[in-house]
């Protein structure tokens, strides 16, 4: 194996041998803990994207490092063709943890996405009573639930849809927070769920009405039909509290989580439910070979106990007022508007001679802090949850420079 012991050697490696699906900001990463990480030179950041909220306990926290090396050297893989000793603790823990009957644990959160999917057509068919192949589900403009071909079926994207057609029917789209839209289309027997993120993330952090969520989860009740909630994102404390559900006070009829729910050290996803949906799927009708496999179980118990032990919610609401009062605070033409809940934040920035949010993120790279445009225009803010106020207030220092060298 050769060794890379400078930046422009591991960019060059990706560029030559990787397919280019990604365009990363020039910084190569090389080493984590907390709230920082350092590049191959041994330059230290502030991590403001936590790998899109996957990283909200930390960079390498001890506590979930621990689960996943102990149980790597006892038992790491049985497949579900056998029970394992781990799988059944892990379930009774996380619908406990969550309020809900069942678990179905996937590995992606793209998988969540897509298993929440069969659930509710499944439901639908067995327990509604829809016609065969007849059921929709209703999502939203401008989502982001992954990148399979039934889960693109759903985006507006053209970068996601163009060349991979033909896609999935089956869906109908309605403007993000729009009540009037989704009245209209509940108003089909034939509609089986309504799929939405409690916040749009990829988006560039669309927060939507107080009393949106509730009250679409309320029409949804009167006419029978599921609420989806993708909280892949916004899960696991990242708004400032568990569920950006929370806000609202009710609980989604189907709830997919991701992303965190490893602490980042693994992909681990979960689709809750309670037994009247959840055991419409009988076996051999959904799986995974790694899912809910016995290192996923012990990570993803660590993760959450660390979320509660260490009071993440609620220092990501605490911290997330701080941030966003003292980002609208600065100054500048660039800045047209800070938005966000809890530690999921971004700003909306205005091209500004010639300069765009692009070069806003390289410019905080400079000075060391990392973030990335979504749509051009939009940088996202998303810490890990465990970041203190002076840290809060270092980083913002750091943004407000980096905007100010480029007036
Ligand atoms: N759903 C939401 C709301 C997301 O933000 C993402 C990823 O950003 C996904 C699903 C897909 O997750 P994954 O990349 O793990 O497939």
């Amino acid at each position: 194996m050769i060794e890379v012991n400078t930046s422009q050697m591991a960019m060059d490696l990706e560029d030559k041998y990787g397919a280019h699906n990604y365009h990363p900001l020039p910084v190569v990463l090389a080493k984590g803990k907390g709230v920082f990480m350092w590049d191959v030179e041994g330059k230290r950041y502030y991590d403001f994207l936590s790998a899109y909220s996957a990283v909200n306990q930390g960079h390498c926290h001890p506590k979930i490092i621990s689960a996943l090396v102990e149980q790597a050297n006892t038992l790491e893989l049985t497949s579900r063709a056998f029970y394992n000793n781990v799988l059944g603790v892990y379930e009774k823990f996380i619908t406990e943890y969550f309020g809900y009957q069942r678990v179905l644990p996937m590995n992606s959160g793209a998988e969540g996405d897509e298993t929440a999917l069969k659930l509710t057509r499944k439901w639908a068919y067995k327990v509604k009573g829809i016609p065969e192949n007849m059921a929709k589900i209703i999502c939203c403009q401008n989502n982001f639930h992954g990148r399979t071909i039934t889960v693109v079926s759903m985006s507006n994207d053209p970068d996601a849809r163009k060349d991979f057609g033909p896609f999935t029917p089956g869906f109908v789209s309605i403007p993000y927070n729009d009540l009037t839209a989704l009245a209209k289309e509940l108003e089909d027997p034939n509609v089986a769920g309504f799929l939405v993120e409690p916040i749009q993330g990829e988006a560039g952090v669309f927060v939507p009405d107080e009393g949106y969520l509730k009250k679409a989860y309320d029409m949804c009740k009167a006419k029978n039909v599921l609420f989806i909630a993708d909280e892949v994102q916004t899960g696991i404390a990242r708004t400032g509290k568990l569920l950006a559900c929370d806000w609202e006070g009710f609980k989604p009829d189907v709830l997919i989580l991701g992303k965190a729910l490893s602490g980042g050290v693994y992909p681990i996803s979960a689709v809750l439910a309670d037994d009247h949906i959840m055991l419409t799927i009988h076996p051999g009708e959904h799986g995974s070979t790694f899912g809910g496999n016995p290192i996923a179980a012990k990570v993803a118990m660590a993760a959450l106990e660390v979320v509660r032990e260490e009071k993440l919610a609620e220092n990501a609401q605490k911290m997330g007022e701080i941030f966003r009062n003292a980002l609208r605070g600065i100054n500048s033409p660039y800045i047209e508007l800070v938005r966000g809940k809890g530690l999921l934040n971004a700003v909306v920035i205005k091209p500004f001679n010639g300069k765009t949010a692009w070069d806003v993120c390289l410019k905080m790279r400079d000075n060391g802090l990392l973030a990335k445009p979504t749509h051009d225009h939009i940088i996202r803010f998303a810490p890990p949850l465990v970041i203190n106020e002076e840290q809060i207030h270092e980083a913002v220092e750091i943004i407000r420079k980096s905007i100010k060298e480029l007036e």
